[in-house]
């Protein structure tokens, strides 16, 4: 077979959940996907009370050797000299090789988007509209990602990168516009899951990209749910809405944590809310999002209730901005706890001793934030929960496929390579033909066979 020196590189998302980076190129051209924040590894060096320093986020992340440095993608004032420039980095089109580029992002999640406030200047980054569409909301609310706005590229059809094409295919997953990638090359079809399962919506778009990528020369494969030694059930959206909806008829106010982006299943459960004469009351912040992504008859508190200068700022830029956004009092919902959920700030746990919490208070924890164990909010929030008394609720699914269903894509897919990554265990994933460990400083060619690592 003659090779027309396609090659793929992994810059982040090797055996961990999250961080993924691909580079898919040829001697003409190079696609990257996905941007995201690295799982930081143990110990976090960035853990509070250490923060980020302004100015240096992406620096520090590439200095200490938590995130790769992805040549011609980042904004060079954040390399570390340790970092040799690259300078076959195509952000010189006066050179005569200069290789076209371009960055697609395959949802909007921070594992995938979270560095992408650290771009070079006048680097595009394409993605669905309604990717698009959700991280104005999120920049709006002052919830987006660190670093610069982005300049984003709305995509709604195939893109053509020098001698690759690249479309977004939509798959089903927990957030609005999230896509798997397929890249044409010189060289065969590289498939990317991005973030996929098989039980939101009855999994009919992840369907329709397995039918897309079937036979593909390469699968780049999600592997999240691999990761864990238990087999875990995985409720439908149906069986943890009717969990929501319980909590809602018993008398007093109760609380939940819903992810905010996941707007599908927060349509769902403020309409349930409704229906039992209930109104869900957000943090400032986390209403704007809702607002802005259009959502009607969002509630959140008015200056009556101390909420962080955050949640205040992002409260006025959308009252600015004409949105809907409807306020409450602390009075008002004192005087009746059971027309209310709260969903509590999660970095300010004391304020809940401002709210009529009563013994029949619970907690319905759904993919909000405090996400689990692993957030270092999680502990201060789980002990004011105890010392307030409040049971939890668990009424959450996961937005990744189950193994089984992980196993099933491959095999329907039947890849000549499948490179399994974005997960702790990725070899537990097996195609069934050539499977893949992939290593970083590798450019693979489409066959699975490699050169020989880079130096740098
Ligand atoms: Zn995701």
């Amino acid at each position: 077979m003659v090779d027309h020196g396609t090659r793929i590189e992994f810059f982040g998302g090797l055996g961990v959940i999250g961080g993924s980076k691909v580079c898919v190129s040829t001697p003409r051209a190079r696609v990257v996907f996905d941007c995201g924040s690295d799982i930081a590894a143990a110990p976090d060096l960035f853990r509070p009370p250490v923060v980020p320093r302004a100015g240096r986020e992406l620096h520090d992340l590439v200095a200490t050797g938590q995130t790769r440095w992805i040549p011609g993608v980042f904004d060079p004032v954040q390399r570390p000299g340790s970092v040799p420039d690259d300078p076959d980095a195509p952000h010189r089109p006066d050179k005569p090789d200069h290789k076209e580029l371009a960055l697609f992002v395959s949802h909007a999640h921070v594992d995938h988007d979270g560095l992408l406030g650290h771009l070079r200047d006048g680097l595009a980054v394409h993605a669905s509209p309604e990717t698009v569409e959700l991280h104005r909301a999120l920049a709006l609310a002052g919830r987006g990602p660190t670093g610069r706005a982005v300049r984003w590229e709305s995509v709604t059809g195939p893109v053509t990168v020098g001698d690759l094409t690249v479309e977004l295919v939509p798959v089903d997953h927990d957030v609005p516009g999230a896509c798997a990638i397929l890249v044409h090359t010189p060289d065969g079809l590289v498939a990317y899951t991005g973030d996929i399962n098989f039980h939101r919506g009855g999994g009919l778009a992840s369907r329709q990209f397995v039918d897309r990528a079937r036979r593909a020369d390469v699968l780049l494969s999600e592997a999240t749910t691999l990761s864990s030694d238990h087999e875990t059930q995985i409720p439908t959206e149906a069986e943890i809405l009717g969990r929501f909806t319980e909590v809602c008829t018993r008398p007093g106010l109760q609380l939940v944590s819903l992810y905010e982006r996941d707007l599908d299943r927060v349509r769902r459960w403020l309409a349930a809310a409704r229906d039992h004469g209930r109104r869900v009351v957000w943090p400032g912040a986390i209403a704007t999002v809702l607002a802005a992504s259009g959502l009607d008859d969002i509630l959140t508190w008015d200056r009556t209730r101390p909420q962080s200068s955050t949640h205040h700022t992002a409260v006025a830029q959308a009252v600015r901005a004409g949105l809907d956004l409807r306020q409450v009092s602390l009075t008002e919902v004192k005087g009746s706890p059971d027309r209310f959920v709260v969903q509590p700030d999660p970095d300010d746990p004391a304020a809940m001793l401002d709210l009529p919490i009563g013994a029949t208070t619970v907690w319905v924890h759904s993919q909000g934030e405090p996400l689990g164990p692993f957030m270092p909010n999680w502990g201060p929030f789980t002990d004011w929960l105890e010392h307030l008394q409040i049971a939890t609720v668990q009424a959450g699914s996961s937005g990744h496929a189950s193994p089984a269903d992980l196993q099933e894509m491959v095999e329907r897919i039947d890849p000549q390579v499948l490179f399994p990554f974005h997960g702790f265990r990725p070899e537990r994933l097996v195609g069934p033909r050539t499977t893949v460990l992939a290593s970083y400083g590798v450019q693979y060619h489409l066959d699975g066979s490699s050169d020989k690592p880079l130096t740098r």
